[in-house]
């Protein structure tokens, strides 16, 4: 039998390996390390700092008293509380769609959607540089899986132009709006068009956009204006929300097979009651005065950290694994946690520093954090 001890080393090695990191608290935009090691966090997606807003908590909490801590069964079966449908006929709203689907992660959203919709003979077609989760998704559906390089709507029509097309078969294109490694945004128009000349459909994971890009936080695919032009608008709940869960929006059609044919949606407990109020409570704020207040203190920030910065997520480029911890770890030093990302989440010898922005942060600390780059080797 193959001792795990060794791939543990062989991850050593290359400097590959992957420790939890333990916190005892966490509250705005700082991270408590043991006792009381307080740390400047800038490796949190709660972008508007809604999961300690006092709205979400009390939603949660009246929840919890009133349907209990968990929903004690799949959505199927008896766990399809009225606090779900609320959510997803918000969602369906929100993203200008005839309906929508939750499921308790992101992550079972993209793997459920994705092998629920295609099968062998079908062709799903990803950006390079997907989130795991739909290239997971991808992979299990047996559908044939090409991949063209990041943004490259060039590679995406040669790839369509040799892609077999029938009356049943599918063929679904692959993209998120903001990528969560990189902070930079998707072509979308040119992406609708080439799905639209070659009868494809279009998945946007919009897991970093929305509640931070759009007129109301609706997200990308909304400030552009193309909410009638996605066939699949998928996103977290878990991030920007400041609660957990992710959803689909999509015709009416495609939520009723997706609710009939959806694994990691069948054959999975409801996720509890208090994700689901947080969660409408989050797009409440999200959608209101409030929301667009946190939305410009965010872009005020992104302005401090560098003009012209347009996204709240900035790679730090390091390159090779090793130095990526190295530099992380100095910052660590100096109180302030930004984590490093090694393959396999990004290529390999694109190690980087990942900064996350959220409105917890005051334009001290974006300076602090400036000051601190600066002073890392080079
Ligand atoms: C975080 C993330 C997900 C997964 O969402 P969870 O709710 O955390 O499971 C999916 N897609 C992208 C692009 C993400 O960054």
């Amino acid at each position: 039998m193959r001792d795990p001890r060794d791939e543990l080393d062989q991850r050593r090695k290359v400097g590959l390996h992957r420790q939890l990191r333990h916190f005892s608290a966490t509250s705005g935009a700082q991270a408590i390390r043991g006792k009381d090691t307080p740390l400047l966090n800038f490796g949190s997606n709660d972008y508007l700092g809604l999961s300690h807003h006092l709205r979400l908590i009390e939603a949660a909490q009246s929840a919890s008293s009133l349907h209990g801590t968990g929903s004690r069964s799949s959505r199927l079966v008896t766990g399809s509380l009225d606090l779900y449908t609320e959510l997803e006929s918000r969602l369906a709203t929100f993203k200008h769609a005839e309906a929508a689907l939750t499921f308790s992660t992101g992550y079972a959203t993209a793997v459920g959607t994705l092998t629920a919709l295609l099968k062998k003979g079908d062709t799903v077609i990803l950006d390079k540089l997907c989130h795991a989760c739909l290239i997971d998704g991808a992979r299990l559906s047996g559908a044939t899986v090409r991949v063209f390089p990041h943004h490259s709507t060039a590679r995406l029509r040669a790839i369509l132009e040799k892609t077999p097309r029938s009356p049943d078969s599918r063929v679904i294109i692959v993209a998120e709006s903001v990528y969560s490694m990189d902070g930079d945004f998707a072509p979308l128009r040119e992406m609708v068009d080439l799905k639209n000349e070659f009868g494809a459909w279009l998945l946007v994971d919009e897991a970093h956009a929305l509640g931070i890009y759009g007129g109301n936080g609706a997200g990308r695919i909304s400030e552009l204006g193309l909410q009638n032009d996605v066939e699949l608008q998928m996103g977290t709940l878990g991030k920007a929300a400041g609660s957990a869960g992710g959803y689909i929006a999509a015709s009416a059609d495609i939520i009723e097979l997706l609710i009939n044919s959806s694994r990691s949606f069948i054959y999975s407990t409801a996720p509890p009651p208090s994700q689901a109020a947080a969660s409408i409570a989050a797009l409440d704020i999200i959608q209101s005065a409030e929301g667009d207040q946190l939305r410009a203190h965010l872009r005020q920030l992104m302005q401090a950290f560098a003009p012209g910065t347009s996204c709240q997520i900035i790679p730090h480029p390091i390159g090779d694994a090793d130095s990526a911890l190295r530099a992380s770890a100095q910052l660590l030093e100096q109180g302030l946690f930004v984590p490093a990302i090694r393959y396999p989440t990004v290529p390999r010898q694109q190690a980087r520093l990942r900064i996350s922005l959220t409105t917890a942060h005051t334009l001290d600390d974006i300076q602090t954090l400036r000051s601190a780059l600066a002073a890392l080797p080079q």
